[in-house]
C-alpha cells in the first residue's frame, strides 16, 4: 500500500493544545564518532513541546546514536565523542557546568528489549529510578506515585492485585509498560523510545502504542521505529535519518507526519516510506 494510505489507519492524533511550538529540545550541528568513525554529520532538529517525533530510517544510520545523545548516555561508550549543542529547555544539557543527572532525569529512556528489574517487584520496579536521580519521596507519596504511573502507562488494572509480585512475571508487553511506568516516575519533560515494540507481539504493541497516544501532551517523546505504521499512527512528526554508502548518517527530511508520508520533498523519503528499501 502506498505511504499515504497508511494515514487513513485508525488512530488519528487530535492537534495537540500547546503554546505554538515550544521547543522542549534541541540539536543542533550534532557529530558524533566512535573512534575516527564519524555516524552522524551535523544534524540539527526541534522537538516540539507534548508532540511524538518518530525517527526513521533504516538500520545503522545512527538513530539510537541520536536518541542517545539526548540523554547523555552516548558518553558511556568509552571510544565516544561529540560535538554540537544539545538543549532541553534552551539549555544546554553538555555545558560543562551541568551534570549527567540533570539529563538523565528529565530525559527518560525506553528500551527495544523491555528491562525491568526481574526479581524486584512490580512496585519497587516502578520507583526504583527514584533513588538513581536523587528525587526522595515520602511512603505515602510512594504508593500513590505508584498508581498513578502504573495508570498513565496502561497497566494499572492488570496490576494492581499483585503490586508484590516480581516483574520478570509479567507477560513481555506488560514489561514493557512496567518500564514506560519506571521512567515516568521521575516525572521526565522528554521520554525516548528505542524501538520499545520490536520485541512485543501485535496485541502488546498495540497497548503500547494507546499509552503512546495517551501521554502525547504531557510529555514530549521521540521514537525510534521501523514500523511505518506505527510511525503514521503515533507520530505528530517524522525526522528521515538516511546514511548513504561511506558516509556519515544525517536527516534527509523531518516535518509533520502527513507530509512526510503524503507529500515527501526528497524521492529517498518517499522510497523509505513505501517501502521500496
Ligand atoms: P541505528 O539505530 O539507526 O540502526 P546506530 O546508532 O545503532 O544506528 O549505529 C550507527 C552507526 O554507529 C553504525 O555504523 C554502528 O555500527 C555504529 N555504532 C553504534 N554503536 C556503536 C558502538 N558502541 N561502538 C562502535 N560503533 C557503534
Ligand atoms: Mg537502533
Amino acid at each position: 500500500a502506498p505511504a499515504r494510505d497508511l494515514l487513513h489507519d485508525t488512530m488519528v492524533l487530535p492537534p495537540v493544545a500547546q503554546p505554538p511550538e515550544r521547543a522542549a529540545m534541541e540539536a543542533r550541528d550534532v557529530s558524533a564518532w566512535f573512534g575516527s568513525h564519524k555516524v552522524l554529520e551535523r544534524v540539527s532538529l526541534v522537538i516540539p513541546a507534548g508532540q511524538v517525533t518518530a525517527l526513521i530510517g533504516p538500520s545503522g544510520c545512527g538513530k539510537s546514536t541520536f536518541l542517545r545523545i539526548l540523554n547523555r548516555m552516548h558518553e558511556l561508550v568509552p571510544s565516544a565523542a561529540l560535538a554540537g549543542q544539545v538543549l532541553l529547555e534552551g539549555e544546554d544539557i553538555y555545558d560543562p557546568g551541568r551534570r549527567v543527572t540533570h539529563a538523565r532525569r528529565h530525559v527518560g529512556m525506553v528500551f527495544q528489549k523491555p528491562n525491568p528489574f526481574p526479581a524486584m517487584s512490580i512496585q519497587d520496579n516502578v520507583t526504583a529510578g527514584l533513588a538513581l536521580t536523587g528525587v526522595r519521596v515520602s511512603a505515602r507519596e510512594r504508593a500513590d506515585l505508584v498508581e498513578e504511573c502504573l495508570t498513565r502507562a496502561g497497566l494499572w488494572s492488570e496490576v494492581k492485585d499483585r503490586l508484590r509480585a516480581p516483574g520478570g512475571g509479567l507477560s513481555g508487553g506488560q514489561q514493557q509498560r512496567l518500564c514506560i511506568a519506571r521512567s515516568l516516575a521521575v516525572r521526565p519533560r522528554v521520554l525516548l523510545m528505542d524501538e520499545p515494540c520490536s520485541a512485543l507481539d501485535p496485541t502488546s504493541t498495540r497497548r503500547v502504542e494507546e499509552t503512546i497516544a495517551a501521554l502525547r501532551g504531557e510529555v514530549t517523546i521521540v521514537i525510534v521505529t521501523h514500523n511505518m505504521q506505527q510511525a503514521a499512527r503515533v507520530s505528530d512528526r517524522c525526522a528521515f535519518f538516511l546514511a548513504e554508502a561511506g558516509t556519515p548518517g544525517g536527516i534527509v527530511e523531518h516535518g509533520p507526519t502527513p507530509a512526510m508520508f503524503g507529500t515527501p520533498r526528497d524521492q529517498r523519503t518517499s522510497d523509505y516510506v513505501n517501502g521500496r528499501f
